[in-house]
């Protein structure tokens, strides 16, 4: 089998313009094919777009095992996989290489069967998948209040801000003045220590928010997390920063209510489907990460399990347009659904409009504010 990379820069253009627009610009995928089929899979560049890492651990490692030895199963591919690379760390930067060949062989082996990728996890269970509209950081609560009234005009009825602790209050306070039905959800990508977290829930939960995201520094401090799920009138989110079967475990017994694995981190589609089997035992809402830039590959996928599996509540779902010359087809939304297309197809003669743009990114998470580096 050959696996070729493709690093791109897919531009994160959204309305209004966020503080992300220049950070979620890095994409990696990738292209598995064997002399008759083919798959295309996508890794989540993390870590402010630390991309030559992922390629080399694609391309030094994974591209040449699939070249010496043919995989009918994602899943063997997967463990073979996770056992050479396992001294670095299966989680980061690891499980996310090995993720975008995994679900590039679910691509391939769909093709092989002359299935859709909903038939080859299951077989369809509904038409159309829930999802939120999940919007970048914005620059002032003027902009997050159009971003809002953007996304209700397109059907949505959940939305998900990720405002730093600074504006985050003021600007929920500020939606639901002004719009009483919208649902809202906040992601706070791990800031607070537990006290603020108190503070912090004890100050919104009059404001009726579905959830709170990654409360605390750092993520996956368990036992914090479950000492502020206990006292929490807000259902607690969490799982995108997480990557074994141990440390999802963990996770659900600290008591969240909505786990959110991301099939382009964790390893794949196969590691989602152990996830699913576990979190099957706990009181969970599923509601796959798929990190909202312009990129749908991996989402495509998303929502394709979305389709098949009866545990996934809701897919989260970006607000920029995604280039529709790239694919040959794209999600199609109303109403705050989605329907995928059956498969990945790439339209590989324009991926040179998108060439990968090399230059030093920060991702603002958490409590970083803008100003923190400056020339
Ligand atoms: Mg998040």
């Amino acid at each position: 089998m050959k696996v070729k990379i493709f690093p791109l820069s897919i531009p994160f253009i959204t309305s209004p313009i966020s503080d992300w627009k220049d950070t979620w610009d890095v994409q990696l995928y990738v292209k598995v094919e064997n002399n008759e089929f083919y798959g295309w899979g996508e890794t989540l560049v993390a870590g402010s777009g630390i991309i030559g890492a992922y390629s080399s651990v694609i391309t030094d490692v994974i591209s040449q095992v699939l070249e010496r030895q043919d995989f009918e199963s994602p899943y063997d591919a997967r463990i073979l996989l996770e056992k050479i690379l396992f001294s670095a760390g299966n989680c980061g930067v690891i499980s996310g290489a090995i993720s975008s060949v995994e679900m590039a062989l679910w691509g391939l082996m769909a093709r092989k069967n002359n299935q859709s990728l909903s038939e080859l996890f299951g077989g369809k269970i509904r038409d159309s998948v829930k999802i939120y509209a999940s919007f970048p950081r914005f620059n002032s609560v003027k902009d997050v209040l159009s971003a809002v009234e953007n996304s209700i005009t397109k059907g949505f009825e959940l939305i998900k801000v990720h405002q730093p602790p600074s504006n985050v209050i003021e600007s929920i306070k500020t939606i639901r003045e002004k719009y009483k039905d919208v649902k809202i959800a906040i992601d706070l990508n791990s800031p607070f220590d537990l006290a603020k977290a108190q503070d912090f829930v004890n100050s919104i939960h009059k404001y009726e928010i579905e959830w709170i995201e990654e409360p605390l520094w750092p993520p996956n401090d368990y036992e914090t997390l479950s000492k502020l799920a206990e006292i929490s009138p807000i259902p607690i989110a969490a799982g995108e920063n997480e990557y074994s079967l141990y440390g999802f475990k963990k996770l659900l017994e600290s008591g969240i209510t909505y786990l959110q694995p991301d099939i382009a981190k964790i390893g794949g589609i196969s590691k989602f489907l152990e996830i699913l089997d576990l979190a099957s035992k706990y009181k969970v809402k599923i509601a796959p990460h798929d990190r909202p830039d312009a990129s749908p590959l991996s989402l495509i996928y998303a929502l394709n399990l979305g389709l098949s599996k009866s545990e996934i509540e809701m897919v989260e779902y970006s607000i920029a347009d995604f280039p529709n010359d790239l694919f040959y087809s794209l999600p199609i939304t109303k109403n705050g659904y989605a329907v995928p297309p059956d498969n990945v197809n790439i339209i590989e003669t324009n991926m040179n409009k998108y060439k990968y743009s090399n230059k030093f990114r920060i991702l603002y998470f958490s409590d970083l504010e803008k100003k923190l580096i400056s020339k």
